[in-house]
């Protein structure tokens, strides 16, 4: 029998806990690997703070055989606002998300007891890695743990290759390029990681987190990888000839949202388009002509580089959608005309499959780096912290399905000049062909890799799935 075939469809086969992290960067992935779940006729028990809730039951089809269950956020830490519960809402993100990190450990008293007290018991629980202590309460209640690992294979091993255990701290040498001798032809800088953005200060938080998530041997029953085994095998192979857990690439996540779950999709249709995508509507008889511009949720930048950033995309001349989180006063109105600038949140998965969207100036975050390839569109890639600058070099050097913009990374600053070179070279150049061909290649390959039955990643997750069922006989 295939592993597709051993997975029963008649009742629940088996309940499971999910507790994602506290950033929308980690929760949207964990909720589609919940809807993958779900339609294997696993019930869920999603662990989330009260804050934080609304997302998670926005995100799920009402009829989903999932509930959620609210945990307070210790709210007198000194250095987080009262209120805050997710690394959204951080006033800076780059100081303050150690100190959010190293608070969740103060949710583990309240988890444990509603673990303790859950029926059905859960099989197996999948919890993000940044939450390392759960991986202590489930050892304590004898259930198997996966890590989520928002990350991509190739920056979980190339960090690991260069500094071992301590992920996301960088190489100790000085040199401006190294070559990662594990992985020929891979090459990193130390400023491609996060520790020089940072005083590695062994008494520091930053280090503290770090040692607690990343530093100590897992005891954890394997990893969940948002990534699929084709588009990055080399480093998806190494990482399971490591050691005893397996890693298990079970993505490209965002192409979980079929509607076989879920019977919300009428609504969708009927719901107002928003303006941005009655805009992108327009430029249809322009074909793929609009450049989509956003940095993810998280990323601060500097009303300088704002500037710079709208000369360089007017110099363009090209046509674009650009959404700002946080700043960039008075760009709209100038803007008009040129592009469009958003300040809300967007449905960035439905913009990057609108026909209109050629082209995506991305900061690399791994979802949107999956999300882009999903939507067969080529990237700029221009990283700014965590792992970004790895899957800048995954997205420019590896994979080659973007072009990395000139000047970017966690300390740089791009210049207008730059900007508008790759922007050009992306939407009209040589190289903009090659790596939109490459694109639209390996956006087949992930369909092809979470399709049912025979996919790469639908076989991993049921293998993964029969593995933890036969385990719990
Ligand atoms: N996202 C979105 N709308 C927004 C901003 C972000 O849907 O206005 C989603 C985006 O599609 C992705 C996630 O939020 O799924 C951001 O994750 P990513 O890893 O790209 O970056 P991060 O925000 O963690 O830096």
């Amino acid at each position: 029998a295939t592993a597709a075939e051993v997975i029963p469809t008649g009742g629940p086969v088996c309940h499971a806990v999910l507790f994602p992290f506290m950033s929308k960067g980690h929760t949207i992935p964990m909720l589609h690997l919940a809807r993958l779940f779900l339609r294997r006729q696993i019930s869920l028990t999603i662990f989330t703070t009260p804050a934080n809730r609304p997302f998670i039951t926005a995100s799920l089809p009402a009829s989903a055989a999932a509930s959620i269950v609210e945990l307070p956020f210790p709210h007198d830490i000194p250095e987080i606002p009262a209120g805050v519960e997710s690394t959204d809402k951080l006033p800076s993100v780059d100081s303050l998300f150690p100190h959010f990190a190293l608070a969740t450990e103060r949710i583990r008293p309240d988890f444990e007891s509603a673990l303790e007290n859950l029926r059905p018991w859960p099989s197996f629980m999948v919890s993000d890695g940044f939450l390392w202590w759960t991986e202590d309460s489930a050892e304590k209640f004898g259930i198997p743990r996966l890590v989520f690992h928002g990350m991509s294979n190739h920056a979980a091993s190339v960090s690991r290759a260069v500094a071992g255990d301590r992920l996301l701290f960088g190489p100790e040498s000085d040199d401006e390029l190294i070559a990662v001798t594990r992985f020929p032809g891979v090459r990193v800088c130390k400023s491609d990681f996060e520790e020089t953005a940072r005083t590695p200060d062994p008494e520091g938080p930053f280090y503290d987190f770090v040692m607690k998530a990343f530093g100590a041997p897992s005891r954890s029953y394997g990893y969940v990888m948002n990534s699929f085994h084709e588009f990055e095998p080399v480093f998806a192979d190494h990482l399971n000839a490591l050691g005893k857990q397996k890693y298990y690439s079970v993505g490209p996540l965002c192409l979980a949202e079929v509607d076989d779950v879920c019977n919300d999709k009428k609504e969708v249709v009927l719901a107002a388009k928003p303006a941005w995508i009655q805009w992108l509507d327009e430029k249809l008889w322009e074909g793929k002509s609009v450049l989509y511009v956003a940095f993810g949720s998280q990323a601060e930048i500097s009303e300088e580089q704002l500037e710079e950033i709208a000369r360089g995309l007017e110099d363009s001349e090209v046509t674009f959608l650009w959404v700002i989180r946080k700043g960039g006063g008075g760009l709209e109105e100038r803007m008009k005309g040129r592009g469009m600038i958003v300040g809300e949140w967007v449905d960035q998965r439905g913009i990057l499959g609108h026909v209109s969207v050629g082209g995506f100036l991305s900061h690399c975050g791994w979802n949107s780096v999956m999300e882009g390839v999903c939507a067969g569109v080529p990237m700029l890639a221009w990283p700014m912290m965590a792992e970004q600058p790895l899957n800048a070099r995954m997205v420019a050097e590896e994979v080659n399905v973007g072009i990395r913009v000139e000047g970017s990374g966690r300390t740089g600053f791009v210049r207008r000049g730059a900007l508008e070179n790759a922007v050009r070279e992306l939407m009209a150049g040589e190289k903009g062909k090659e790596v939109r061909r490459n694109a639209k290649e390996y956006a087949k390959k992930a369909r092809k890799a979470m399709e049912e039955g025979n996919g790469s990643s639908w076989k991993t997750l049921n293998l993964l799935i029969d593995e933890l069922s036969n385990k719990k006989e």
